[in-house]
């Protein structure tokens, strides 16, 4: 059987964890079959190098954004300037933005202005959203709803939820984007959403430098390891790998524009 196409939609391979070995870590990942990868920023400077690398990599694609961490930091000389970004050709998506309430690293306020703000932008550039969601469901849905997200569509990124969360943000056209954590024994509820979500809605990621998959906790990840979260999902679903995988990158490919 030949290799899986697989597309790892949200990578940050322009991290510092990836500086020493980047060009081993993409060869490994063309290896396993990872034909298409995006390398997700998170505010100004990182939004810029994800761009750097895309022009150089004909296998990887950029999003700019503010991550609702770095929001307190980013003020309108920085938001103009993703504004700017976003028009950028390898920019395939404004992200990554969202409300982080677990760790709160930025105040509240300051996470839904910023968000608010390059939800804004997306749809000024027609482009599609990377939403970073967690402890915060409700009030990214209601953002996402009145911000009329249904416009540019876009990708829950790692998603966290139920299923009924995972209901409400498909009714808004999302996407939904699982990511190592599916494949923990704790993966809470995620085993029910990969079965439960349509197969022209689901996609998958691997959020490298983080959240690596089962087998490989506690080390650094990277997009060749987004074939054991395919295989997990895949298996959930009693699809073959080959069949799921397509689909995904499918879904992603079109969502995005590629
Ligand atoms: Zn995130
Ligand atoms: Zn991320």
């Amino acid at each position: 059987m030949s290799a899986p196409d697989l597309f790892d939609t949200h990578a940050h391979l322009h991290f510092p964890d990836f500086a020493d070995d980047l060009d081993a870590v993409l060869e490994r990942a063309r290896k396993a079959g990872v034909r298409r990868m995006v390398s997700v920023g998170t505010n100004v400077e990182t939004s810029r190098q994800a761009i750097g690398l895309a022009v150089r990599e004909p296998d990887v694609w950029a999003t700019a954004g503010v991550h609702p961490h770095d929001a307190a930091e980013a003020d309108e000389e920085d938001l103009t300037e993703i504004e700017r970004l976003a028009s950028v050709e390898s920019v395939v998506a404004i992200g990554e933005i969202g409300l982080d309430f677990f760790r709160d690293l930025s105040p509240r306020d300051a996470q839904a202005r910023v968000f608010r703000r390059l939800l804004g932008v997306a749809r000024g550039a027609g482009k599609p959203v990377v939403v970073h969601c967690r402890d915060a469901h409700d009030e990214v849905l209601a953002i996402l709803a009145e911000e009329r997200v249904q416009d540019v569509g876009g990708i829950m990124h790692c998603f966290s939820g139920d299923v009924d969360a995972a209901r409400r943000c498909l009714d808004l056209g999302l996407h939904l984007s699982l990511a190592g954590p599916v494949t923990y024994k704790n993966a809470r509820a995620l085993p029910e959403v990969a079965r439960f979500t349509p197969a022209d809605r689901l996609v998958v990621e691997t959020d490298c430098p983080y959240l690596p998959p089962e087998g490989h906790r506690g080390r650094r990840n990277e997009p060749a390891l987004i074939a054991i979260t395919a295989a997990c999902v895949a298996a959930l679903r009693g699809e073959p790998l080959e069949r799921f995988a397509a689909r995904a990158t499918e879904n992603a490919v079109r969502l995005l524009g590629l």
